[in-house]
């Protein structure tokens, strides 16, 4: 399913074209996969619309790939064929510069993003660098890793950038396949931090406390106590000044999204200095993920267990499947099956 070019979703549902390309030859250390499921993520409307544009049309969208091994490039050892393997965001990164050296590759000048400046996974078969393909822990089917391998791991780094302790609360606002991926990795990880929603919609919230959150309300709502972290998952801006509001003095805003939509961006005029900001609050944006994050996340995701619910389309039925997410029609993770 190509993309050829960026369109306005509410213009054009059918963004995608179900065509035939080449089967792609593995270079020297990289892998060719054979698909069998892509997650779909809310990046792709980004990809689309233009506000992450793919720098080279056409392209294969498509960042939670899972697959088997079917053929191995030259020099390339690290699996065998008929392996299951698991392709994220980070597809590759320079490996040289003080970025890479110091596990932050996310932040490379050279990084190189799946399905968004390469060919990825809304197809039957992408090459990568074996280097930045993942085990997938047997625990899971392939459609259950799917959805991990970018919700969970972005989820994973925001929650590290939260630099939480046990104990401290939490706060989510927007509750989406990300949110509530955290909100159970919480529950293992800081046993004794309560964890506060604010989500749009009554079903998201009745879901939250039924995944253990001791409070759910509006985005606009202000928690019951002042909170140490929240992190943002939201594509829009008014969920960043309230969050603000329901931040103590010294804490800390994560705010994963890779763009914000400018539909409601008036919102920062609303921006307080002394109720907003002052008294030491800080603003952190999350970006792309690294391999560790990748790795450790599908590590404690198994061990947890953490099973992400997921709905499943054809490949040909992509751009349904993203129509859905934009009017967010969404009963957990949406996954492309390659039949
Ligand atoms: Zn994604
Ligand atoms: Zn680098």
């Amino acid at each position: 399913m190509v993309l050829n070019k960026i369109c306005f979703l509410n213009r054009n549902n059918t963004p995608l074209e179900l065509r035939n390309i080449p089967v792609p030859e593995p270079s020297e250390n990289e892998i060719l996969v054979k698909i069998s499921t892509c997650g779909v993520c809310h990046t792709e409307l980004d990809e689309i619309e233009g506000r992450t544009a793919p720098p080279h049309l056409p392209v294969v969208l498509g960042h939670q790939v899972v697959g088997t091994v079917e053929k191995k490039g030259g020099n390339a050892g690290l699996f065998e064929l008929g392996d299951r393997v698991g392709i994220a965001w980070i597809f590759s990164a320079c490996g040289n510069c003080q970025y890479c050296l110091n596990d932050n590759e996310n932040l490379c000048d050279d990084f190189k993003a799946t399905g968004r400046d390469v060919n990825g996974g809304y197809a039957e078969y992408i090459t990568v660098p074996e280097k930045f393909a993942h085990s997938i822990p047997a625990l899971f089917s392939d459609s259950e890793a799917a959805p991990l391998l970018c919700a969970g791991a972005i989820g994973y780094r925001s929650l590290k950038l939260c630099n939480l302790k046990n104990g401290q609360r939490l706060g989510l606002t927007g509750f989406g396949a990300s949110g509530h991926l955290v909100l159970k990795m919480i529950r293992y990880k800081y046993p004794a931090t309560k964890v506060y929603v604010f989500a749009r919609s009554d079903k998201e919230r009745q879901f939250a406390q039924e995944l253990g959150a001791v409070w759910a309300g509006n985005t606009e709502d202000e928690s019951p106590e002042k909170l140490h972290c929240i992190i943002d998952t939201t594509p829009v801006w008014k969920p960043v000044v309230e969050a603000l509001n329901n931040l103590k003095a010294g804490g800390r805003l994560v705010i994963n999204a890779i763009r914000k939509e400018e539909v409601d961006k008036k919102y920062l005029l609303g921006l307080d200095y002394p109720k907003h900001l002052w008294m030491e609050k800080e603003i952190k944006s999350v970006a792309n993920v690294t391999r560790s994050d990748v790795s450790e996340f599908l590590q404690i995701a198994a061990e947890i267990p953490i099973k992400p619910e997921y709905q499943e389309y054809d490949l040909e039925d992509a751009n349904i499947a993203l129509m859905e997410l934009k009017e967010r029609k969404i009963r957990g993770a949406k996954v492309l099956r390659v039949t």
